[in-house]
């Protein structure tokens, strides 16, 4: 991180980094519990233990949204779940490098005082 890089430093940068980043996605996984809907005495909701199914919750748009995961597919999804929260990690990171960057390049220019 320099002090003085420019505000194109700071977005080659930020694409040289999110480059490596891979498919990115956003949203919350969970577990959830249930019952099997056909079966009638099956041993699983006997039990009580019931049936493990994952759902991925998150928002389009502004809608609430909540997608089936079958299980075999959980892996895939929390790479790419990390993919995203490093995403967002690296953008938090971008606002205030970009910003100084900004700043730096406007004092230059004008030959006054940073602020
Ligand atoms: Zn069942």
């Amino acid at each position: 991180m320099s002090k003085s890089e420019s505000p194109s430093d700071v977005e080659r940068w930020l694409t040289s980094q999110t480059a490596g980043v891979g498919l990115a996605i956003l949203g919350s996984l969970s577990l959830r519990r249930s019952p099997c809907i056909r079966e009638k005495n099956c041993q699983a909701c006997l039990s009580g233990e019931q049936h493990r199914s994952y759902v991925l919750y998150g928002r389009v748009k502004g809608r609430r949204i909540s997608v089936y995961v079958p299980e075999e597919l959980v892996p895939d999804v929390r790479r790419c779940l990390d993919n995203g929260r490093a995403l967002q990690e690296l953008l938090h990171e971008a606002a205030p490098r970009y910003i100084k960057a900004l700043k730096r390049e406007r004092t230059k220019a004008s030959g006054g005082q940073a602020s």
